[in-house]
């Protein structure tokens, strides 16, 4: 009978689920405006989306084809429901979202004011 692998984590240590736990409960506390992605509001938005265009904008402007699974607002929401709603949104692949976006969203919190980006940029 298979036996479960022996853990390494030390007793007294929380698992990496608890450890999870906590970052969600505390990402949901600093950032409130986040529950508005768990809306059928937001859901049917996303469906719409990706419906209109599935492939990642980013990677189709390289010439790639790549599925897109995330959709990001071109303009910054800043945790206000009705920008969050409004759009304009672009689908991307989580890479591209991950990498590209958040970088430059992380540059302009550093250097000041938003910036408007332009959607395929
Ligand atoms: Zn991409």
């Amino acid at each position: 009978m298979p036996t479960r692998p022996a853990s390494f984590r030390p007793r007294h240590q929380p698992t990496r689920i608890v450890l999870e736990r906590e970052y969600e409960a505390r990402r949901r506390q600093a950032h409130p405006w986040r529950a508005l992605y768990k809306t059928p509001q937001w859901q049917a938005i996303r469906v719409s989306v990706f419906a209109a265009e599935p492939l990642c904008r980013r990677c189709a402007s390289s010439g790639l084809v790549v599925p897109a699974t995330v959709v990001n607002h071109v303009e910054r929401h800043h945790g206000d429901p009705v920008k969050f709603f409004a759009g304009p949104f672009e689908p991307l692949c989580k890479p591209c979202h991950d990498g590209e976006v958040q970088r430059e969203e992380r540059r302009e919190a550093a250097s000041g004011p938003p910036v408007t980006r332009r959607p395929g940029l």
